[in-house]
């Protein structure tokens, strides 16, 4: 089972304004900025505007409209950072194993560099 949103997570505080972030892209689904600890040259974050703990929780619970949005927003973002060409990593860290720590779901776009067959 999801656990209940956090609506005082870090993200929601970014996404009301209260904790400023490098914005990349907004758009009425989604919302994307840099990561502030980046693990390659291009490092953004993705996230939906509505509040979801996670990839499953998005998955399972958001309008098509939501999800249609973001899926979209997730290329776009990528497309404007120049990353097309040269390729990109898309992840999206969810619960315990998959060692989510801010309870939003967000996807991490990568690129920049020859990223290797995984992250650690
Ligand atoms: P996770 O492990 O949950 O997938 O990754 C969370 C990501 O959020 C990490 O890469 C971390 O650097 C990033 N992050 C955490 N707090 C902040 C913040 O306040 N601002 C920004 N821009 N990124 C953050």
């Amino acid at each position: 089972a999801t656990k209940p949103y956090d609506p005082d997570n870090i993200f929601a505080r970014i996404l009301r304004g209260e904790i400023p972030c490098r914005k990349v892209y907004e758009d009425q689904h989604a919302l994307a900025f840099h990561d502030i600890n980046p693990q390659a040259p291009e490092h953004i974050l993705v996230i939906p505007k509505g509040a979801y703990v996670s990839w499953d929780d998005f998955s399972a619970n958001g309008s098509e409209a939501e999800i249609a949005g973001f899926v979209r927003a997730v290329g776009h973002v990528a497309r404007e950072a120049g990353l097309l060409g040269s390729g990109y990593r898309l992840l999206a860290n969810t619960g315990l194993d998959g060692h989510q720590e801010v309870p939003h779901l967000h996807v991490h776009i990568f690129g920049g560099r020859p990223l290797g067959p995984m992250l650690a």
